[in-house]
């Protein structure tokens, strides 16, 4: 699950105990919190339900 956080709701969102991964493609942009519903600055972040494993690493064939 995707979550636009604003730094404050991250950080309390981490204190709880959640793993927040951020989504590539942004940093400090502008964003609406899901949490407290406020357009600030912030990034977009995926939760752990829809972790994905990362790929596999090129150029460690075996064979
Ligand atoms: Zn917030």
């Amino acid at each position: 699950m995707v979550l636009d956080l604003c730094r404050p709701c991250l950080e309390a969102r981490r204190a709880r105990g959640e793993r927040l991964m951020q989504v590539s493609g942004g940093v400090d942009r502008k964003i609406t919190c899901v949490d407290c519903g406020r357009r600030r600055y912030g990034a977009v972040y995926e939760n752990g339900l829809t972790y994905r494993p990362a790929p596999p690493r090129r150029g460690e064939r075996s064979g």
